[in-house]
Order: structure tokens, then C-alpha cells, then sequence
């Protein structure tokens, strides 16, 4: 099936789009680069000259590997460009109609046999193939931002998806130096579903008045290890961006109460305040301007600590209940795909998963609401003193 000789397609010559070209490149394939904006495609050349003359400068590319790996990357703004190809990945802009008419497009000119895969963030994979006449074909392969930087992909199969296709391309994706999660179709896939507390409890913190924006972003950096706070994560993000998928994870999810959205910031994006891009967010990024400082109280840092891990750790275990993917999948796919100092299930076995349980039962307790009601999982496990990675455990 796919190998190292096959011909790579990718639509979308954006930010993911030509970070894919160049993974591909990198990893030997020939590459068709496709858009049809043709200051996109001069953008894209631009910019992957620059990005691998830099990583050649640096020694991270052997000399003369730069002009190599650009001479296998054939930009174009033609359709037919991509015949050749068996897998073309598609990276245009998240808009179902859009990337369902580019799947036509390219069923119509690429091989019954080539692979046909999409990058989407927020839409489902069954969604996208129904466009398709061979929709077991069709398979998601979601990269992080910047795609040649970040290892994790994961991998998304349909509902039709032949399992072979599914094999071939984890495969491949080992191959260009990737790390494959195979990750169930549902709303957020694996990261952007157990990812929502690391906002959507900050923010709730906040609004409690339990803790200013400083003092949280203090205890989830100095005391969790995490390589930012909640804070100036959503203000790097940008929050109308950040806001967009908790509202479409909320919505995708039959508007559940655990990923409920918060008025703090929709206010800041309608007030303008998106983060770093505007000069200003939760943060003032103008010149002059002060960061406040937090509150280094180290016990009340370690209970915004054990609240937001805790609801994270309820997201991962809730990820393993539904089958949307292994402990080790969703352990994998937080630490690769956004950091995380540790896997949240391997964080929960070291700090011991009664202990989580107890956290979110007392806050279930206290605020009556249904938002902090244990995962049947964790519940399981805790009581049970067992562990999430104890391979006899294990699901
Ligand atoms: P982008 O806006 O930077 O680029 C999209 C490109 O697609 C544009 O250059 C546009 O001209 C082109 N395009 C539109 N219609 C086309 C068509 N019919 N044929 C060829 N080209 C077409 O977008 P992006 O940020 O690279 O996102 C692309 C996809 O990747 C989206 O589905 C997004 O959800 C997903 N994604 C984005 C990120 C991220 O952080 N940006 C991360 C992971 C996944």
C-alpha cells in the first residue's frame, strides 16, 4: 500500500498545509503542494525556503538537504497536479462544504486506489466522506500546529474506513517521524476533547474569585509543570479562536455541562481583548505595560492544581470509557500533541486515582452540579485501588 515511494498530495497551501508538504519532503516523498490562491502558493514557496535554509544554517538538515527536500515539492495551483498522488491530504479552510466539494474533486482525478485523508480540527470524518463514492477511503490525519515541530497525529477512521487503510496510514505516519494516535470519530478527537478543563476550569476558578488569572497561571506552571499557564495559553491562542472550539465542542457534545463555555471570555472577545494579536487579552501586551504578579501561596496553589488536573484526568478516563482511544493513546496525544509535562492517566496513577475521584466528588458535592460527576472509569479504578496503566487493567 503506501510506502516510501508513494506520490503525496496536499491541499491547502495555509499554515498546516505547507508544514505537511514539508513532513512529507522531509521523510523522502515526492510532493504535489496544491492551492488555489496563488498568493498562497508564493507564500508557501517563500516560506519553505526560508524554514529549510534555517534548519540547514542550524545543522539540522545536511548541507545541501534543503534544496533536496524543496526539489521534491512541486507547488501548483492546478487541480491535475494531483493526479499522481496516493494519498493527498487536505488542509483548506474548516468549512464542510468546501472541503466536501474538494473531495469530489479529487475522487474524480486521483487513483480508486489512492488515499484520501483530511486535517480537520472540528468536523467528522463521516461527514467529509459522505461526499465520497468510496468513502472507505477516506481517513482523518490531524496535525499540530506547527506540523513539522509537534510529533503527534492522530489518526481519525471513519465509519467506513477499511482497517487496512487505517494500518497503512499509522504506518506511515511512523515513517515520516510522527506519533500516531488512532483516535475514534467524536467531537474533538483526542486533544481537543480532553484539553477543554485546562481553560474551562481556569476560567471557572476565576469567576468564583478564587484566584486572579496570574496567581492560576502560576500554580499550573510552577507547581503542575505545564510549559504555560491557562491564561497565557488562551491569550497566545487568540480567544475568539479558543472560544469558537469550546462552543463547538459544548454544542458537539448535546450541550454536556462538563464543557460548558464561559462568559468571562466571550466578553473579552467581544470586547476585542483576543490575546497577544490585539496588544491586549486577559494580559496587557502594550508597551509599558505590567504583568501582575500572583499570589505564591503554595497551598492554595496546589488546590487550583488538583482542581484543574483532576477535571482533566476525568476527560482522559472519560476518552478510555467511550472507546475513543487506548490510556496509552490518550497519554500519548497530551504529551506530544500539547505538551503536557506527563500523561494525565499516568499522573493520575502516581498521585493515585481515589484521590482524583475524591477531588471531583467533593467539588460534585459542593456545587450539586453534574459537571464534576466522576467518570465511571475513574470511579471503577479508584475504588477498585487499581491503576490505569497496570497492563491487567488495562482497556
Ligand atoms: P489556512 O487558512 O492557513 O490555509 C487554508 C488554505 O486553503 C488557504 O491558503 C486557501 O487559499 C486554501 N484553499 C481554500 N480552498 C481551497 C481549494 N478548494 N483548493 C485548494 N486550496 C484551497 O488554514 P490552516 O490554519 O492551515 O487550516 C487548514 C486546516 O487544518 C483546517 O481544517 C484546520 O481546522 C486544520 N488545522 C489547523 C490548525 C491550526 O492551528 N491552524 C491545527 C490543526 C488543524
Amino acid at each position: 500500500m503506501l510506502d516510501k515511494q508513494s506520490i503525496i498530495g496536499v491541499v491547502g497551501a495555509g499554515t498546516m498545509g505547507r508544514g505537511i508538504a514539508q513532513v512529507a519532503a522531509q521523510a523522502g516523498h515526492r510532493v504535489v503542494l496544491r492551492d488555489l490562491d496563488p498568493a498562497a502558493v508564493e507564500s508557501a514557496r517563500i516560506q519553505l525556503e526560508k524554514v529549510l535554509a534555517r534548519l540547514e544554517e542550524k545543522g539540522r538538515l545536511a548541507a545541501g538537504e534543503a534544496r533536496s527536500v524543496l526539489g521534491r515539492i512541486e507547488l501548483s495551483g492546478d487541480l491535475d497536479a494531483l493526479s499522481p498522488c496516493e494519498m493527498v491530504v487536505e488542509a483548506v479552510v474548516e468549512q464542510i462544504d468546501l472541503k466536501k466539494s474538494v473531495f469530489q474533486e479529487l475522487e474524480e482525478i486521483c487513483s480508486e486506489q489512492a488515499v484520501l485523508a483530511s486535517n480537520t480540527s472540528s468536523l467528522s470524518i463521516a461527514a467529509i466522506s459522505s461526499a465520497c463514492a468510496k468513502p472507505e477511503r477516506v481517513i482523518g490525519l490531524h496535525f499540530f500546529n506547527p506540523a513539522p515541530l509537534l510529533p503527534l497525529v492522530e489518526v481519525v477512521p471513519g465509519i467506513g474506513t477499511d482497517l487496512e487503510i487505517t494500518e497503512s496510514c499509522r504506518s506511515m505516519m511512523g515513517a515520516w517521524g510522527k506519533t500516531p494516535v488512532i483516535a475514534k470519530d467524536t467531537p474533538g478527537f483526542i486533544v481537543n476533547r480532553v484539553a477543554r478543563p485546562f481553560y474551562g476550569e481556569a476560567l471557572r476558578i476565576f469567576e468564583e474569585g478564587i484566584a486572579d488569572p496570574a496567581t492560576i497561571d502560576w500554580a499550573m506552571r510552577e507547581l503542575g509543570g505545564f510549559r504555560m499557564g491557562p491564561f497565557e495559553l488562551m491569550d497566545l491562542i487568540g480567544h475568539d479562536i479558543n472560544y469558537e472550539v469550546s462552543c463547538s465542542v459544548f454544542e458537539a457534545f448535546y450541550y454536556d455541562p462538563r464543557f460548558k463555555p464561559s462568559f468571562t471570555q466571550k466578553r473579552l472577545v467581544e470586547a476585542g481583548r483576543l490575546g497577544r494579536k490585539t496588544g491586549r487579552g486577559v494580559y496587557d501586551y502594550r508597551e509599558g505595560a505590567v504583568k501582575p504578579s500572583p499570589n505564591t501561596n503554595r497551598d492554595k496553589g496546589e488546590k487550583i492544581l488538583i482542581r484543574i488536573l483532576a477535571m482533566l484526568i476525568n476527560e482522559a478516563a472519560d476518552a478510555v470509557f467511550m472507546n475513543v482511544a487506548t490510556a496509552n493513546d490518550v497519554d500519548l496525544a497530551m504529551t506530544c500533541g500539547v505538551n503536557y509535562p506527563k500523561g494525565l492517566l499516568a499522573w493520575a496513577d502516581e498521585l493515585g486515582p481515589a484521590c482524583i475521584f475524591e477531588t471531583l466528588r467533593s467539588l460534585q458535592e459542593e456545587y450539586g452540579e453534574d459537571r464534576y460527576r466522576p467518570n465511571p472509569l475513574l470511579r471503577r479504578i479508584a475504588l477498585s485501588g487499581a491503576r490505569f496503566h497496570d497492563p491487567k487493567e488495562r482497556r
